[in-house]
């Protein structure tokens, strides 16, 4: 009977695999997903090699081999390998997320799911003639690349509508037609229809698409297909990047700089940087593709590590949508929030300046139409008692309630707590209540009040749950059925809607103060984001940027659509505190149910890691509170370890995570964040 090491997603104790009896009549195949037992459960893990040495304790038989057979390939392998080792987490849980288990779906998929019913129908991909001169450059330079079995990375930095979708399709259809696999990787599965739709009409047939939201029959088959060479392209979001291609010739990063790409919970990979490495073990062309670069890309461009390809001009010559900044700050305007109004023959109101509101009227009047951004879900941010001052907040997490109109709920956006709203304030029994801040219903509300013959839409997280709401929505703006389209970040990822003329942000500042070094960097994004839907098809467009802070430097880069400019001034700054992209950060964020043991828990984690530090190039942070400091009653504290020498960092990862592995702290949870993309 031989033995055969098998790893699997559970943490084991100073071990990497479990060993088990492969029957006799099945061939030896590293990489073979087989079902095990652990303890009295039976789970999905990987075989690795053969165990010449027969262990002391009885060995149990393998339970079984799920089918289709699914075989991880030995690239594959080490590239599992690598991830377990890059981001400090076990072999077990990186293979875990490269191969299809039998799992459920989420709700959460369900309801993007839903989008993709949709089908969006694209705009064709424009035939290689009529590319423009800077896309046709774009387009030779990646096919060179493609002729050579070697390592390219470059960054495609075009400007929103500039054609980078035309560019790197046309580069895959070259890779398949020459016989070999491409992948692109997109952030959300809303996005990747139009992607697929585009290829199947250039008359690619052996093409699927990749993401969570399929179901696990349907995943495994389009993994086994991948394995067996049966699929020329998979479009698909993060976990596509661990498919186990035969010969991946082309990897694309669809907006390279989406936070989608970054796995939260462990284990925590970047699907672009796992896309790069890949490249360079198999010695293939990568592109990553943005009008808004992360500074890490944008930064490696600059210094020549990736070639740097150009769309600085939209297709067709059509102009990018003007910004015009309408300050919020009530002395800048004293007349929009007065009873008097400010000189226009509309109502006032407190969160729409007359700036904004005449766009509105002169988008209505000549029947285009307009999409109105704000990045927060409900009514109302908070509720406080004007009798007691007590504000609603959720017992679970540090955050007060927000309020949600449509079912009058008091809801947690952390934990999913909720609670009726009730009339009178639960602590002193007074009615007078001050619903604060201001949300996306509070801004439909207001919307339908100023223009009663407007026929508006709302996108986000909550209008979206219902099965076939989101398509209907959409559906609904690009035929043209709805005036004002308002929503959340929904709005802002890429779609492609010709009749939109306006884009109205409401408070172009709202993330821009949050304790987290990517502030700046997320709000110009965004903010560059939802401007470029704005005048795509054959009118003009405009944006207008309303902001409590009109002259912070992020937001008057964002105005004036100048990347270059925000890159130097961002990069400035994090060049002064070494952060990335001219340092690196690991982030061990410690928690559990006692605020106490927490404490003392991550005392302790630094003392070890101090130790391990000492007189190296890495420098420990903290520990300190997280800004969300409890959520869904875990008490969250961290430390930061920074180092200009990624060498440095991953010496101290490796002598001082296992030191922190012997120390018995009980009630205690240990997540380690390599390269963390945010952390509040
Ligand atoms: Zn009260
Ligand atoms: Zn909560």
């Amino acid at each position: 009977m031989r033995l055969v090491r098998v790893a699997v997603p559970i943490p084991l104790p100073d071990q990497e695999t479990l060993v088990y009896e492969l029957p006799d009549e099945e061939v030896f195949q590293a990489g073979l997903r087989v079902l095990v037992p652990v303890g009295p459960r039976r789970v999905l893990g990987t075989v690795l090699d053969l165990e010449p040495k027969r262990p002391s304790f009885r060995v149990r038989p393998i339970a079984g081999i799920p089918e289709p057979r699914l075989v991880l390939t030995e690239e594959l392998l080490g590239l599992c390998r690598w991830i377990a080792d890059y981001y400090a987490t076990t072999l077990g849980e990186v293979l875990h997320a490269a191969a299809p288990s039998p799992t459920g779906l989420t709700q959460r998929a369900m309801r993007s799911a839903e989008i993709e019913e949709e089908g969006w129908r694209a705009a064709e991909p424009p035939g290689r003639e009529a590319l423009n001169p800077d896309q046709r450059a774009a387009l030779e330079a990646l096919e060179t690349a493609l002729r050579d079995p070697a390592f390219h990375p470059f960054l495609l930095y075009g400007v929103t509508g500039s054609g980078k979708t035309a560019v790197y399709l046309h580069a895959a259809l070259e890779v398949v037609r020459r016989g070999g696999q491409a992948l692109i990787l997109v952030p959300e599965i809303a996005l990747s229809p139009q992607a697929l739709d585009a290829f199947r009409r250039s008359g690619l047939e052996r093409v699927a698409l990749y993401h969570s939201t399929l179901r696990p029959r349907e995943r495994a088959e389009v993994w086994r297909a991948v394995a067996a060479g049966e699929l020329d392209l998979v479009v698909g979001t993060r976990s596509a990047v661990l498919l186990p291609f035969r010969d991946l010739r082309l990897l694309v990063v669809d907006e390279e700089q989406d936070g989608a790409y970054k796995q939260e919970d462990s284990p925590r990979y970047h699907a672009r940087d796992v896309a790069l490495v890949r490249a360079q073990r198999l010695g293939a062309t990568v592109v990553l593709s943005s009008a808004t670069p992360s500074l890490e890309s944008y930064a490696r461009a600059k210094r020549g590590t990736y070639t740097l390809l150009s769309l600085p001009h939209r297709v067709d010559g059509r102009p990018l949508a003007t910004v015009r900044v309408a300050d919020l700050r009530s002395r800048a305007a004293p007349d929009f929030r007065g009873a008097a109004g400010g000189g226009s023959p509309l109502p006032v109101s407190r969160y729409l300046t007359p700036i904004l509101t005449d766009a509105m009227a002169r988008t209505l009047e000549r029947r285009e139409q307009g999409i109105l951004f704000l990045n927060r879900r409900g009514h109302s941010t908070y509720l406080q008692c004007r009798g007691c001052g007590d504000v609603a907040r959720c017992e679970r997490c540090d955050v007060s309630l927000t309020v949600h109109s449509e079912d009058s709920t008091l809801r947690c956006h952390y934990c999913g707590a909720q609670r009726k709203l009730t009339p009178a304030c639960r602590g002193c029994g007074a009615t007078d209540l001050w619903f604060g801040g201001v949300g996306i219903q509070k801004i439909e509300r207001e919307v339908a009040r100023m223009f009663p013959e407007a026929r508006i839409a709302r996108l986000d997280f909550d209008t979206v749950k219902r099965r076939g709401a989101a398509a209907a929505i959409l559906g609904g703006f690009r035929d043209g059925r709805t005036d004002f389209l308002l929503g959340t970040q929904m709005v802002t990822k890429g779609f492609h809607f010709p009749g939109v003329t306006l884009v109205g942000i409401i408070v172009a500042d709202l993330q821009l103060n949050l304790p987290d070094f990517r502030a700046a960097e997320r709000t110009f994004q965004i903010l560059t984001q939802v401007a470029g839907r704005a005048g795509r098809g054959e009118s003009p467009g405009e944006v207008i940027m309303q902001s409590y802070d009109p002259d912070h430097p992020a937001l008057r880069c964002a105005a004036a659509q100048d990347y270059a400019a925000f890159f130097a001034l961002e990069a400035a700054e994090r060049r002064e505190l070494e952060y990335p992209p001219f340092g690196h950060l690991v982030e061990v964020e410690v928690s559990g149910k006692s605020k106490e043991r927490v404490i003392a828990g991550v005392d302790e984690i630094k003392r070890v890691l101090a130790r391990a530090a000492s007189g190296t190039e890495v420098s420990i942070l903290g520990p300190a509170p997280k800004a969300l400091s409890r959520i869904k009653g875990m008490e969250r504290w961290h430390l930061l370890l920074r180092s200009t020498s990624r060498k440095a960092m991953r010496d101290l990862l490796n002598r001082g995570l296992p030191a922190t592995r012997g120390l018995r702290l009980p009630g205690i949870r240990i997540a380690i964040d390599v390269d963390p993309r945010q952390l509040l």
